[in-house]
């Protein structure tokens, strides 16, 4: 019961029709363009994953579940391709290890240089 309260959802404040379009233009982009990259930077650093999905969010911008799962999240759409690409190989990383440990930041530094200051660039997006 004490759990129940305590994870259920704060009610999800309502969208106006302007941002629900946006929302739906930016699944049907996100749906076209992100599981093709996700697919290439996968083979390109020699991750293997499960399934990818769309989801939309305010939570976060991608996960990665036990199983080999993948979500991206359609705001993905609105930021930089430099961004974008750091998110997913943050995933993909995640498909190694479950955690933010030193070997997780180690693996995900090789595949994405830099990767401290995009993280910190990201901070400066808000999930719609
Ligand atoms: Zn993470």
């Amino acid at each position: 019961m004490f759990f129940i309260f305590r994870r259920r959802r704060r009610k999800k404040k309502a969208l106006t029709a302007e941002q629900a379009a946006e929302v739906e233009r930016l699944r049907a982009q996100a749906k076209a363009a992100l599981p093709p990259r996700l697919a290439e930077l996968a083979a390109l650093h020699g991750f293997t994953y499960n399934k990818v999905r769309i989801k939309h969010n305010s939570s976060n911008w991608g996960s990665c579940s036990e199983l080999g799962n993948i979500n991206l999240n359609l705001n993905l759409m609105r930021l930089p391709e430099q961004l974008r690409d750091y998110v997913m190989l943050h995933e993909l990383c995640h498909l190694r290890y479950m955690n933010h440990g030193p070997e997780f930041h180690a693996l995900l530094e090789s595949v994405c240089p830099g990767h401290r200051n995009l993280a910190r660039e990201l901070k400066g997006y808000r999930l719609i």
